[in-house]
């Protein structure tokens, strides 16, 4: 079974669970996907070490952004299920650094 997420190799940081890598297509500078070394589509079939080893990488992931790109805050977010808007099969994290006006306002 051909999976993007499994397959990537360009990875940020990983521990014995998880991997992350950057977003090919970024919301803002620093989007970062944290995704599980399983291939498994849901977050709510993770293990309870699968889901610890997200927490420590997002620790880990918010400091490198930080020190990158000084972010003035962040959103955290996980798409589960295609109706909600998960394009991607395999589980992943999303965190994405945001930064004062980064929305222009309509
Ligand atoms: P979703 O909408 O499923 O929550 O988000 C999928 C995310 O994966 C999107 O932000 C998209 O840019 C990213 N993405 C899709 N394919 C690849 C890939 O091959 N490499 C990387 N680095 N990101 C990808
Ligand atoms: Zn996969």
């Amino acid at each position: 079974m051909a999976c993007v997420f499994c397959e990537l190799t360009q990875i940020l940081f990983e521990n014995e669970w998880e991997k992350c890598f950057l977003d090919q297509n970024p919301v803002s500078n620093g989007h970062i996907l944290i995704v599980p070394k399983r291939h498994e589509a849901s977050f709510f079939e993770l293990t309870k070490a699968e889901k610890l080893a997200i927490d420590e990488l997002l620790e880990k992931c918010k400091k490198y952004d930080d020190e990158k790109f000084n972010p003035d805050a962040y959103n955290v977010g996980i798409n589960i299920g295609e109706a909600s808007g998960q394009t991607v099969l395999h589980c992943h994290v999303h965190l994405i650094p945001r930064y004062e006006n980064d929305v222009e306002n309509p």
